[in-house]
């Protein structure tokens, strides 16, 4: 277990310096031990974000060439996942930190690249199919003030059919696709999609999870491939975490809150999450996918939609395992470090408790001070495909870019 991540030696708590000399700040990045680390800790706020900002935006360059630029666009995996919708994802972020209307352009570029790419592809979630191309389509198209385009999207995003043996989970089930549709409502307008046509998807989702149930100790529950997972990616976590944004009757709300009751009294003693029904005795995975940091952003919103003091406890405990077992040896969103610490940006935003800001921005430094060092010398793994929003260097510029306005930052394509 303890070569997952490494031991969390950082204090606690580091109040930040209030002035900083440029020597300092130089002194910062050159020295490269234990020291510099520190250093970074008990910078001011605003010198942080300048240098995380620089980083990732070098970061870009160098993302856009190795998937993009070097494969002379030519596409072989289309999805914001892992694919170059990912790229484009992260170059809509830049655009929208620094307005600089290249990214946008570029942007634009790769998502019609990704039309043409996934027309026959028949997944239909943001994360892994066609609705993030066509829902980030249709929102890049009306920032650049390209009607027509907006307009093709929007066709085409409406074209997408969900097949009846669909899963329910979120990267390539019907939570994936309410996912889409949420996200175009958010960036055009509410009733962009309609709430009856989502309606009717959340009706079939809540019918299926109340089957696989079967009245038991647990209201709903979801199968994908056989297991029961209760993560983010593929399970109860991530599909409680999208019905709690969509129009849900009495009796569906309770199910949704008895769901997350349920998985909060059988968590495991540490206060970590398991993977599955099944794997009830492998307390090892603290990951967005798997375990306490997907499932503590669920509670947190969970604690902000109901209010109940029950849901924000149980998203402290699960945040302190993610600090004390999530600086994991990789730097992706899915299963990494960067991914790790929007659980602290979350608990920050709902609380403003200046100990979580201190927590994601402890997990930022880290990575900024020794992800590459690290991966370097083999000591962290690089991801299999290290660009990668969700696996790769692509979710650490993202974490970066996000982290600069820490009362606005959002895990990509989950949290709204
Ligand atoms: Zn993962």
């Amino acid at each position: 277990m303890a070569n997952r991540f490494f031991p969390n030696l950082m204090p606690d708590f580091v109040a930040e310096t209030t002035t900083q000399t440029l020597h300092e700040e130089e002194e910062a990045v050159i020295v490269s031990d234990g020291d510099s680390l520190m250093k970074l800790l008990a910078m001011p706020y605003s010198s942080l974000s300048e240098r995380l900002k620089r980083a990732a935006l070098d970061l870009k360059e160098t993302i856009v060439i190795e998937t993009w630029g070097m494969t002379g666009q030519r596409i072989s995996d289309f999805t914001l996942y892992c694919g170059v919708l990912g790229t484009a994802f992260l170059l809509f972020k830049s655009y929208n930190v620094t307005n600089n209307k290249n990214d946008l352009s570029l942007c634009s570029q790769i998502v019609k690249a990704c039309d043409s790419a996934s027309l026959g592809s028949r997944d239909v979630t943001f994360i892994c199919g066609r609705a993030g191309v066509c829902a980030l389509g249709a929102v890049v198209a009306k920032y650049a003030g390209d009607e027509k385009l907006l307009t093709y999207y929007l066709a085409q995003f409406e074209k997408i059919k969900l097949p009846t043996n669909l899963p329910d989970e979120l990267l390539y089930g019907r939570v994936g696709f309410l996912w889409a549709c949420l996200f175009l409502n958010k960036y055009l307008g509410q009733g962009t999609i309609p709430s009856t046509y989502t309606a009717k998807v959340v009706d079939e989702v809540i019918k299926n999870g109340r089957a696989v149930a079967k009245k038991g100790k647990c209201p709903l529950m979801f199968e994908w491939y056989g297991e029961k997972y209760w993560g983010a990616a593929h399970g109860l976590a991530g599909i409680m975490h999208v019905l709690m944004d969509m129009e849900l009757k009495p009796d569906e709300i309770e199910d949704v809150k008895g769901t997350l009751k349920y998985m909060i009294n059988n968590r495991f003693p540490s206060g970590n999450y398991p993977a599955s029904e099944a794997d009830r005795k492998r307390d090892v995975l603290v990951h967005w996918c798997h375990g306490a940091p997907g499932i503590a952003l669920t509670l947190v919103k969970a604690a902000k939609v109901f209010g109940d003091k029950e849901f924000l406890d149980a998203a402290v405990d699960a945040t302190q395992v993610v600090w004390n077992r999530g600086l994991l040896k990789r730097v992706g969103i899915c299963h990494g470090i960067s991914g790790n610490a929007y659980v602290f940006l979350s608990l920050y935003q709902l609380t403003g408790n200046l100990e979580y800001l201190y927590r994601a921005k402890a997990f930022a430094c880290f990575l900024l001070d020794r992800a590459h060092k690290l991966i370097n010398k083999g000591e962290m793994h690089g991801g299999d495909n290290p660009f990668s929003l969700f696996e790769g260097l692509g979710g650490m510029a993202y974490f970066f870019l996000d982290i600069i306005d820490p009362s606005q930052a959002k895990f990509p394509a989950y949290e709204l």
